[in-house]
């Protein structure tokens, strides 16, 4: 006897989506022609409202009432992009697995059914790779300084021409929910949780409409965090200025000690090395405290444990007048 066909798996796809009006109805239709053409999976599509000011969430509503594959999880208020795609994974639960990606279409809906080809060969973690970078200018040299420092800080190197865009099987879902912290840096993550891991290459766009929603000071914000939350090299490298100069100051001391003792007179000349010298340890010591207060900062927002994000309540009929 035959053993019955095993059920198609669940793909739901997790979009975090912040003012994207412009980009939607495009978004809807080339993820429904999707759906539509890959009938041998189960297509689920979580889009979070991360406190858009436009009428994106409605957009979604419409759409969810249209098709029911298309849920909206709406947060109460802009949390971030991270926070969002936090939300959007843990309402994926129970899919066999889950493609994140971004609302904008530079993220090409169309390479999903390449992410769930590498997935079924046995990848656990697919990342899409860039080929090309649609950015240029400021925000690229930012991308490309971001990922030489971090290549080198880091233990976990991530593939530097891969972001949000990827595919997360059950087991690394499950290994992602696990991990508690509030500072997130998905890619890093991705590359800390381990498993067996692809790339699928493509050809990264311009947004399809509207401006970047995350900005630059957001983007550093989240180099930082990728920084700080994946080495502690920034401490060491303290540690050593402070060694540097203390050795320095020992030397100097020696020397103008030995200097008296050879019978030379201390010349009353030096204002310029001594404001120098003030300044420089001056400025280093602050610069000590910043990095500190980094990681301090870090820690005091890990030990408040507030949630991530927060759901805003479901919109519900009116409730009957109770006789
Ligand atoms: N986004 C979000 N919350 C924010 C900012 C952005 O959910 O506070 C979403 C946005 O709608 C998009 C994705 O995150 O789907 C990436 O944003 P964007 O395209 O602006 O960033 P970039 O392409 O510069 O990384
Ligand atoms: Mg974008």
């Amino acid at each position: 006897m035959n053993d019955p066909a095993p059920p198609p798996p669940t793909i739901t796809v997790v979009i975090p989506v912040f003012n994207e009006q412009a980009v939607l109805p495009e978004l809807f239709a080339r993820l429904t022609a999707l759906f539509d053409a890959h009938r041998d999976c189960t297509w689920r599509a979580v889009l979070v409202d991360d406190g858009s000011r436009d009428p994106s969430a409605a957009l979604v509503r419409a759409q969810s009432a249209r098709d029911p594959r298309f849920t909206l999880v709406e947060l109460s208020r802009n949390f971030g992009f991270q926070a969002a795609l936090s939300a959007g994974l843990a309402h994926a639960h129970g899919a066999d697995a889950v493609v994140t990606m971004d609302a904008d279409l530079q993220d090409p809906p169309e390479i999903i059914p390449h992410l769930v080809a590498a997935w079924r060969d046995g990848a656990e973690i697919v990342r899409a790779t860039r080929r090309t970078r649609a950015e240029a200018g400021l925000r690229r040299a930012g991308f490309d300084l971001f990922h030489r420092v971090f290549g080198r800080l880091s233990d976990f190197p991530i593939e530097p021409n891969s972001g949000t865009f990827g595919l997360l099987g059950r087991h690394a879902l499950a290994a992602f929910e696990q991990l508690p912290e509030r500072h997130r840096f998905f890619p890093g993550l991705r590359a800390w949780i381990g498993f067996p891991t692809a790339d699928v290459l493509y050809d990264r766009h311009e947004r399809a409409a509207g401006v970047p929603q995350q900005t630059f000071r957001r983007l550093v914000r989240y180099a930082l965090d990728g920084v700080f939350s994946f080495s502690h090299l920034p401490l060491r490298l303290l540690t050593y200025a402070g060694l540097f100069v203390a050795l320095m100051g020992f030397a100097g001391g020696a020397f103008f000690i030995l200097w008296r003792l050879l019978g030379f007179e201390n010349s009353q000349q030096g204002f310029t090395t001594l404001v120098t010298l003030v300044l420089f340890l001056g400025g280093v010591q602050l610069i000590g405290i910043g990095v500190l207060g980094e990681y301090l900062g870090r820690v005091y927002d890990e030990v408040k444990r507030r949630p991530h994000y927060i759901l805003k309540p479901a919109v519900t009929a009116p409730r009957a007048p109770q006789p």
